[in-house]
C-alpha cells in the first residue's frame, strides 16, 4: 500500500512502525474471509482491510479520531485472526494498538463510556479491587433486570452483573509470591517463573494451583514473583498506553530479580491473552532504553505452559477412552500461534482429541508472529 506520511509524522517511531505496517498491506482481501466482524456485519469498513484503511487515513492525515473510525476500531475483536490469514505478513496487532492508543489521545467519548473504561481499567488489572467487585456483582445480580432499565449505563451494568459468577473460590496460597519446590529434588533440574496476573487467580485459581502440582511432579521449581501483576493488554486494548507501559516495566522489573537471582528456563503464562501480550513486551518498550534489553530477555523466556510442558519428557498414560473436544482460544492460535502443542499433551494423558470445527480458521502460516520472532522482534 502506498502512504504519504510527511517526514515531521515519520520522526515518530511509532508513525514510522506504521508505516512500514501499511506498506505491507497488498490490499488482496484475503483477511476479510476470516474476520469475524465483517462476517457478521458485512461492512468492509468492519473487516481488517477497511479498518487499515480508515487508521492509514486518520495517522496520515495527522487527523483526530472521527466518532466514525472509533465505531469500527472499537468493534474490532484483536482475535488476530487476520495475522493467521494475511498472507504479506501485515502485523496488524501494532497497527491497531498504535490506532487506539491515537484514539484515546485525539477523540472525546461519551461521559458514560469514559465512566465505564475507567471503572474496568481500575477495576480489573487490581486482584483486590476486582475480588471486591465481584463480592458486590454477586449480591447484585438479582437486580440485573432492575438495572436493565436504568437510562444510559443501566444495559451494560446489567449485562455484567449477568455475566458475573454468583459465587467464587476464597484468595488461593499460589497467588501469594513465593518458591513451590518440587519434592524429589533439594537442587531441581528445572526452575521456572510463573505469572499470576490480574483476573484469572481470582475466578480461577484452580489454574494456578493444578499448574504448580503439575509442574513439581515433573521435578520443576516454581517461582511466583514479588510484585508481578496485571500484564497490561486490558488498558493497552483501550489506547492507554502510558499505563500498559507502566504495568509492562512492573513485571519486567520483577521477573528479572528472579532471573538474576538464580536463573529461569521460562515464564509461564496459563492464560493465553495475557501470553500474547507479555510476548510482546520486546516490542512495546523497545523505545525505553533503560527497559529495552530486559524487556526483550523476559519475552524471549515468555511461553504458554502448553509450550513448555511439551518440551518436558511426560511419560503418555493409558487411554482413559474419553473424547474431549479442543477449542483453541484466539490469542492461543492466532496470537501465539500455537495449535498442537495443547492437543499433543492432551492426548499424551490419555484422550482422544478433537477439534472443534468452527474454531479454527484460516490454517496457520508457519512462521510466528508474535513480537519475539526474529521477524518481528523489536530492535
Ligand atoms: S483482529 Fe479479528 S476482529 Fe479485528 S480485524 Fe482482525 S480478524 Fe477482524
Ligand atoms: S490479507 Fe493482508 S495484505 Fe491482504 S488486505 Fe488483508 S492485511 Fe492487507
Amino acid at each position: 500500500m502506498q502512504t504519504n506520511f510527511s517526514l515531521a509524522a515519520l520522526a515518530d517511531p511509532h508513525m514510522r512502525e506504521s508505516e512500514k505496517i501499511l506498506r505491507s498491506c497488498v490490499h488482496c482481501g484475503f483477511c476479510t474471509a476470516t474476520c469475524p466482524t465483517y462476517l457478521l456485519l458485512g461492512d468492509e469498513l468492519d473487516s481488517p482491510r477497511g479498518r487499515i484503511y480508515q487508521i492509514k487515513d486518520m495517522l496520515e492525515k495527522g487527523r483526530p479520531a472521527s466518532a466514525e473510525v472509533v465505531q469500527h476500531v472499537d468493534r474490532c475483536l484483536s482475535c488476530l485472526s487476520c495475522m493467521t490469514t494475511c498472507p504479506s505478513g501485515v502485523h496488524y496487532m501494532h497497527l491497531v494498538d498504535h490506532a487506539r492508543a491515537h484514539i484515546e489521545a485525539t477523540h472525546t467519548r461519551s461521559l458514560a463510556d469514559r465512566a465505564m473504561r475507567a471503572l474496568l481499567a481500575t477495576v480489573l488489572p487490581n486482584r483486590a479491587l476486582f475480588r471486591l467487585s465481584l463480592l458486590g456483582a454477586a449480591m447484585a445480580k438479582p437486580f440485573a433486570p432492575i438495572w436493565a432499565r436504568v437510562p444510559v449505563v443501566g444495559a451494560r451494568v446489567a449485562a455484567m452483573l449477568s455475566l458475573a459468577p454468583a459465587r467464587f473460590a476464597p484468595r488461593s496460597p499460589a497467588e501469594k509470591p513465593g518458591v513451590w519446590k518440587a519434592p524429589a529434588s533439594e537442587r531441581p533440574a528445572r526452575r521456572v517463573i510463573l505469572m499470576n496476573g490480574c483476573a484469572q487467580p481470582v475466578l480461577r485459581p484452580q489454574i494456578n494451583e493444578a499448574t504448580i502440582r503439575l509442574l513439581n511432579r515433573l521435578g520443576v521449581e516454581v517461582v511466583i514473583a514479588l510484585d508481578e501483576g496485571c500484564c497490561g493488554a486490558l488498558v493497552h486494548h483501550m489506547g492507554r498506553e502510558e499505563r500498559a507501559l507502566a504495568q509492562a516495566r512492573q513485571n519486567v522489573d520483577a521477573w528479572t530479580m528472579v532471573i538474576e537471582d538464580g536463573g529461569v528456563d521460562a515464564i509461564l503464562i496459563t492464560a493465553s491473552g495475557c501470553g500474547t501480550t507479555v510476548k510482546d513486551y520486546g516490542f512495546m518498550l523497545r523505545e525505553d532504553p533503560r527497559y529495552a534489553a530486559k524487556a526483550r530477555r523476559v519475552c524471549e523466556l515468555a511461553r504458554d505452559v502448553s509450550e513448555y510442558l511439551a518440551t518436558l519428557d511426560i511419560a503418555p498414560s493409558r487411554p482413559t477412552g474419553q473424547v474431549v473436544a479442543y477449542h483453541s482460544a484466539c490469542s492461543m492460535q492466532h496470537g501465539q500461534k500455537i495449535t498442537d502443542a495443547p492437543k499433543q499433551l492432551l492426548r499424551a494423558a490419555g484422550f482422544k482429541v478433537k477439534d472443534v470445527p468452527e474454531g479454527t480458521s484460516a490454517a496457520a502460516r508457519p512462521a510466528s508472529t508474535t513480537s519475539c520472532s526474529p521477524r518481528s522482534r523489536a530492535g
